[in-house]
């Protein structure tokens, strides 16, 4: 008997569209970093299995920012960052320099790292271990909005956030801001359940075990709390939970991934029966749309439809460059990216650059120009 033909696995048609959109290509012009390049260089990487010397390490983590933007362009489909996060995890050699890059690089910088960053006193090149670490110091912008008017939520309930990483330890501040909104909707905060990390930076690193702890361990807090709504000012946060819905290590059955994908909620989108006072900013607003809040951002639109900010809101095509294990072992290439995006959205000392997405807003307060102030847009919010 025949055995039954197995399915064609796409292929790339050459058609060039994701060469349109490939950040790390438009900021170093190296044809070896576009993503149909990448494809064929995974197959040759795939063929050096065991451990990894640092030229290989470098290889791997500066062969893609995980932007997911040739994904999303891609007619056949092809996932680029998925591609390259599994030939980072096929590498022992590059899980345990992953490791041990963000223990001692990133984890190990934290704690205590924004009172560190307010003694150093000097403001260090774009992209140097200084000005990462002033980086860490919450801004203080001028407050621009002040809810007015609430229109109470239909479907007000149980709310809890996830405050993600960089919320949860180091700017708590944008937690009592999204629970006074949250309560101005009639939605209950309550506490945070025992959330952990969303995950998506471990999986794009190629640490698939962690990301699938981090994504039971939060599911399981979820089912805890009674599968309540959960918001999230977070753009990178939120794609990640989006992602548990079809994400095997979740354990949900279908009903329960329906639910899932309704609970999850960016904030942004719950703010738009708000009324905001809106004071003139005193330089221009722009907005950094993060790579994985996707084409239709729902901070960018919240932030356009409030007359009187005039946020330039930009076209949507800029990377930070941070590309989480990217910015740790080719910190040339995530400066480039980054370079590239001041360049064009023209900054200006005294302009306001905002965004929603923690990872964006480190790496954009750690390269932007000189008085040039970098700020989420929950920092804007007065709530007095
Ligand atoms: S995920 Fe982003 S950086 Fe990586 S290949 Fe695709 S477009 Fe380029
Ligand atoms: S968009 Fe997809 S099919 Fe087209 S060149 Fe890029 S990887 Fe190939």
């Amino acid at each position: 008997m025949d055995s039954p033909a197995r399915p064609q696995e796409p292929q790339c048609i050459l058609c060039g569209r994701c060469l349109e959109v490939c950040p790390l290509l438009a900021a170093t012009g190296r044809e070896e970093l576009s993503p149909r390049a990448k494809l064929f260089l995974l197959q040759r990487l795939g063929a050096a299995q065991g451990a990894l010397d640092a030229r290989g390490v470098e290889r791997l983590a500066g062969l893609c920012l995980s932007c997911g933007r040739c994904s999303r362009a891609c007619p056949q489909r092809l996932d680029v960052p998925a591609a390259v996060a599994r030939a980072r995890g096929r590498h022992p050699g590059f899980t345990a320099w992953a490791w041990k890059a963000w223990i001692g690089g990133a984890r190990a910088l934290w704690p205590g790292a924004a009172r560190l960053g307010g003694l150093l006193g000097t403001r260090g090149a774009p992209g140097s271990t200084a000005r990462r670490l002033e980086a860490l110091v919450p801004a203080a912008p001028r407050p621009l909005l002040r809810p007015e008017a609430f229109t109470p939520c239909p479907d007000a309930g149980k709310t809890v956030l996830f405050s993600g990483c960089l919320g949860r330890t180091l700017r708590p501040a944008w937690a009592r801001t999204a629970e006074a909104l949250l309560r101005g909707l009639g939605c209950d905060p309550g506490p945070e359940p025992g959330w952990g990390c969303c995950g998506a930076t471990l999986g794009h690193a190629g640490l698939a075990a962690a990301h699938s702890e981090a994504v039971a361990r939060n599911v399981a807090a979820w089912r805890a709390a009674g599968r309540p709504r959960v918001a999230t000012f977070c753009a990178s946060c939120a794609r990640g939970l989006a992602a548990y819905a079809t994400d095997p290590a979740a354990g949900f059955d279908p009903a329960e991934a329906a639910a899932w994908t309704r609970a999850v909620t960016p904030l942004s989108r719950l703010l738009r029966s708000v009324r905001f006072a809106v004071s003139p900013p005193q330089g221009r607003v722009l907005y950094h749309a993060p790579c994985h809040a996707g084409a239709d951002d729902p901070d960018r639109a919240w932030l356009a439809s409030l007359a009187g900010l005039a946020a330039d809101t930009g076209d949507g095509r800029d990377c930070c460059g941070l590309g989480g294990i990217m910015q740790l072992g080719s910190p040339d290439l995530s400066r480039a990216v980054a370079a590239r995006l001041w360049q064009r959205r023209a900054a200006l000392p005294g302009d306001l650059m905002l965004s929603g997405c923690s990872g964006c807003l480190t790496q954009l307060a750690a390269t932007a120009p000189g008085g040039v102030v970098v700020a989420h847009w929950l920092d804007c919010i007065d709530i007095s």
